[in-house]
């Protein structure tokens, strides 16, 4: 399991100054996102095998390939460049890795406001016309917002701006990661949830950890942003 008093894998230093001011180029503080990767962070390009105890990089593997649980993550690098971006639509497996498990802002990497009674501020996609019992548990990838980021981060994201919704939660345990998992007799599949008790947690190449929330207060269910939110976008 992955107590959140756990510390990070050694290939997890994140969440420093000094990740966070690893771009090229420097964005504003508005327009930028913690667990976002830069446009020259990538997947490294590394074997997988699969044996009787389970994937490894084999060779190549080193004691910061994985987490205090011994799962493997993926790992990643690249070289900065000059000018960077952020890929909105992504996650960094390691600064994903602490936003969850610390449950640090998924927008600038800082602590988030637990306020007493309500929990933490919770920003997923949401089609305003379906109905949905947000009180039901609910497993998410995407970690919580402080409450500065909440009122401009959302809508830089893609996937937010066709519709949202704001929750508060006081219960968020963390049950297990997403990646791509190995089979001996079938190809690898990719964005397979596995739970941290479950034995394919052995076979399975990490890139996010997974959350169950629950018991959520719905704050905003919310349409397309405004003009003016918009114009916060990155041209
Ligand atoms: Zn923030």
């Amino acid at each position: 399991m992955c107590p959140d008093a756990s510390p990070l894998p050694a290939a997890c230093p994140v969440a420093s100054a000094a990740d966070r001011g690893s771009r090229g180029k420097a964005q504003p503080a508005a327009l930028d996102l913690f667990i976002a990767p830069l446009t020259w962070e990538e997947p490294c390009d590394l074997q997988v095998f699969l044996t009787h105890e389970g994937v490894t990089y084999g060779g190549a593997e080193t004691s910061s390939d994985r987490d205090v649980d011994g799962i493997l993550w993926e790992r990643w690098g690249g070289t900065p460049t000059a000018t960077s971006e952020r890929r909105w639509s992504e996650h960094h497996p390691v600064r994903q890795y602490a936003s969850m498990e610390r449950l640090l802002c998924a927008g600038c990497g800082r602590e988030t406001d637990h306020e007493p009674g309500l929990g933490r501020r919770w920003i997923l996609p949401a089609d305003p016309a379906a109905s949905v019992d947000w009180t039901q548990p609910l497993q998410t990838t995407t970690p919580p917002l402080c409450s500065d980021c909440a009122l401009t981060k959302p809508w830089l994201c893609e996937r937010l701006r066709d519709g949202f919704v704001e929750l508060r939660v006081r219960e968020a345990e963390l049950v297990g990661v997403r990646g791509t998992l190995y089979s001996p007799t079938a190809p690898p599949r990719r964005r397979e949830f596995v739970p941290f008790d479950h034995p394919d947690i052995r076979r399975i190449v990490a890139q996010q950890l997974v959350r169950e929330v629950r018991g959520a207060v719905v704050v905003r269910l919310g349409a397309p942003p405004t003009r003016h939110t918009l114009s916060c976008r990155p041209s």
